[in-house]
């Protein structure tokens, strides 16, 4: 049986003052839930906070991107180690923000991927294809590249300890989410490729899809059989509605 996650990714959203309010609420709300797992991956700034809140908690932490460096001169970067320290499990790497605004490559990412399994932290792997990828029917070749070369050189014990969330750029914050058969496909495709490199790593690796999911579409979403959660980013942001939505799940 495959993990079920609902992740919610704040971006960059709420104050430590706002994260803390947040936490109490959410607490409130899903308090014993033991399925699907919760994560909240919130900004640097407010994880110290939340680690008091939630460290005895069902709600795990994470961040939202990480250094491949151990330590050095590497003005204004945030490593595992710093993470682990605030009781963070899980890294959210090469999300397609990062990808497109902070210019982030494969290759960088590949070596996030190896630092954050290094200091034993799940990265949650994102990938996903642009609207003019998909028009020219690209989506699949681009998402299985991205697979491809951002998880080169693992082996079978490393990719066993991965996530990958799907999210399509174009259905990021845009309301407009795939539909739940593309990304049932779109994640079949990834479980695929990695199969290619791990056959019993693929089968029991959690894929997440992200873009535009809400507590009124998780349930047809969670109901495929290559979607095993999601990742939220907007619907994360309330509390209440984030709670609403792991009740969904
Ligand atoms: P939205 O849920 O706001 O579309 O964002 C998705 C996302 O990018 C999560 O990482």
């Amino acid at each position: 049986e495959r993990r079920q996650i609902i992740a919610g990714n704040w971006k960059m959203h709420k104050t430590v003052a706002e994260a803390s309010y947040y936490a109490v609420e959410l607490l409130e709300r899903v308090g014993a839930v033991g399925s699907p797992e919760i994560v909240v991956c919130a900004p640097f700034t407010a994880l110290a906070a939340l680690k008091d809140e939630l460290e005895e908690s069902v709600v795990h932490l994470g961040a939202q991107n990480m250094s491949w460096a151990a330590e050095g001169a590497y003005t204004g970067e945030i490593s595992a180690r710093m993470l682990k320290e605030l009781a963070c499990t899980y890294v959210i790497l090469g999300h397609s923000e990062r990808r497109e605004l902070m210019h982030e490559t494969d290759e960088e990412i590949a070596r996030k991927v190896k630092a954050a399994l290094e200091a034993e932290l799940t990265p949650i792997l994102c990938v996903g294809e642009n609207l003019r990828q998909r028009e020219e029917g690209r989506a699949s070749d681009v998402v299985r590249g991205q697979v491809e070369q951002d998880l080169a050189g693992l082996g079978e014990e490393e990719l066993r300890r991965i996530v990958i969330a799907y999210e399509p750029i174009w259905a990021i914050g845009t309301g407009k989410t795939a539909s739940s058969q593309d990304a049932q496909e779109m994640c079949a495709d990834i479980r695929w490729t990695v199969a290619q490199m791990s056959g019993s790593a693929a089968s029991g690796m959690s894929i997440l899809y992200g873009g535009s999911v809400k507590p009124e579409n998780i349930a047809e979403l969670m109901r495929k059989p290559d979607i095993d959660g999601a990742l939220v980013g907007g619907a994360s942001l309330d509390p209440a509605g984030f709670a609403t939505l792991v009740e969904n799940a």
